[in-house]
């Protein structure tokens, strides 16, 4: 099967290759780990989740390196301001160090939380110093680096194409800078590998400068500067050239565009052949502030009642490259879709009940149709990750299910198609849809034996019954079923 991804390399919808035979090698931007994420950050990880799921599912073998950023990201991208690790530090009075402890662990928490599948090598910046700092030196050993006061720099006019990546206009940039940007850059667009930590200060996190980087071979205290510290890493642990390299769109003029600059120059390859970019979410229309407020976390959304498979839902209606927008209403809706869709997964209980051979039915267009469901959902995400997509056809599958006769709905055909769901998606259908328990089922049979008997006081008693244990009683065209009642 073809996987089409949009590759911002090219700008157009490419085929994937890999660059080795059924093996992807994938680097992720991770979080920069000083607050809490909110679900924007959230956002990118869960489509990147499915995009190693269709991987997976094509017969590819992942591997798939996401980074922690626990220093050196600073407030402006710009290299400008404080470190994000530090003021951290300071707003809770604590250590850089533990700072980054707790935040990755929050971090990391949250991803089981999501579903989502743990990238096979986590790499925390501050693990990988004597790498970064291995490829400032080979490019200064190229001649593209160069020393100011606060640091070393990439002189971004030694590398041709730097422009090209995020079609930055430079003439532009040089003209609007003006004030913004320290001036002793030799241009605006330079950006720090490294840097000094200040006179007279000391940081929480900071390491010796070797001396064969500097120009004067003064002993200083350093600190790495963002964009090389994922540079080093996916060089590390991924090779010259990776297949995919993901991160949101805001990633492109600067991080992304600095990464390739240092990757290029000191391996002489390309660094990536697939770049990927989600888009924005916003909340009720608007960017994600502090001031405003809105920056929900997980949490956030579970005391107002939803879970984080619901947020799961709410982001895949929306293509990752489309900006999304969240409110508490479209999430509203989102959880409804779930719970409708775990309720169509539980007939796969109530099939058995009924019916003691798939033989025995004669659904063969019925099978087809949902076999061929499974196929669609995978065609769609391999289309780009077209989650809306795999989403409608779903849907449409599962409409037709919920006006089929129980006894004319094939078990194997819709295990495989709830399989292949979680597979994609990450949904978890089965895992979070347990058939009901025997004493339940024997209220059920007792119930139906009292309504048959038009007994209509016992057969309402024990259906109250039911409904105090989560359960849902339907009579309707396709037999009585039962539900989970939605809390
Ligand atoms: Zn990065």
């Amino acid at each position: 099967m073809t996987i089409k991804i949009h590759n911002t390399l090219t700008g157009k919808l490419d085929e994937f290759k890999s660059i080795q035979p059924e093996k992807v090698s994938l680097y992720t931007c991770g979080p920069t780990v000083y607050d809490y994420p909110h679900i924007g950050n959230w956002a990118a990880y869960i489509y990147w989740d499915v995009l190693v799921r269709i991987l997976t599912i094509n017969g590819y073998d992942v591997k798939r390196v996401m980074n922690i950023t626990d220093v050196g990201h600073l407030v402006s991208d710009a290299d400008e301001g404080e470190d994000k690790l530090e003021k951290g530090a300071r707003r809770e009075g604590k250590t850089a160090w533990k700072v980054a402890k707790f935040y990755t662990d929050v971090f990391l928490d949250g991803m089981k939380k999501l579903n989502l599948i743990e990238p096979s090598v986590i790499t925390k910046a501050t693990e990988y110093i004597p790498q970064q700092l291995d490829l400032v030196r080979q490019l200064k050993t190229k001649g593209v680096t160069y020393q100011i006061d606060d640091g070393i720099y990439f002189d971004t006019s030694k590398f041709a194409s730097y422009a090209d990546f995020a079609h930055l206009n430079l003439e532009e940039l040089k003209a609007g800078a003006r004030v913004e940007y320290n001036q002793q850059k030799r241009n605006p667009s330079d950006f720090a590998l490294w840097k000094f930590t200040p006179e007279g200060e000391k940081r929480d996190m900071e390491w010796p400068t070797p001396t064969d980087l500097t120009s004067d071979g003064k002993e200083r205290m350093g600190f790495p500067g963002w964009h090389i510290e994922c540079s080093a890493m996916a060089l590390s642990e991924l090779g010259k050239t990776i297949d995919i390299h993901t991160g949101g769109i805001d990633h492109i003029p600067v991080h992304h565009t600095n990464e390739i600059a240092q990757s290029e120059t000191a391996n002489g390859v390309r660094f990536s052949n697939y770049w990927m970019h989600n888009n924005f979410l916003k909340v009720d229309g608007r960017k994600f502030s502090k001031s405003l407020g809105n920056g929900y976390t997980l949490d956030d959304l579970k005391k107002q009642g939803f879970t984080p498979l619901d947020f799961r839902m709410f982001l895949l209606q929306t293509h990752y490259r489309s900006e999304g927008n969240f409110t508490f209403d479209n999430l509203q809706s989102a959880h409804n879709r779930l719970h409708n869709w775990r309720n169509i997964a539980i007939l796969r209980h109530q099939i058995h009940d009924t019916v003691t051979s798939d033989k025995e039915r004669n659904d063969d267009e019925k099978t087809l149709s949902l076999y061929a469901t499974s196929q669609a959902i995978i065609e769609a995400i391999n289309n780009d990750l077209n989650t809306p997509e795999a989403l409608s056809i779903i849907d449409e599958a599962f409409t037709k299910l919920q006006n089929t006769r129980l006894e004319n709905i094939n078990a194997n055909a819709l295990n495989q198609l709830l399989d292949t769901i979680d597979q994609t998606l990450g949904l978890e259908l089965i895992n979070n849809t347990p058939d009901i328990s025997d004493e339940s089922k024997q209220l059920i049979i007792k119930r139906n034996l009292a309504r048959q008997n038009k007994d209509w006081n016992l057969s309402d008693k024990l259906r109250d019954e039911l409904l105090d244990i989560g359960i849902t009683l339907l009579d309707n065209q396709i037999g009585t079923i039962w539900q989970y009642t939605d809390k």
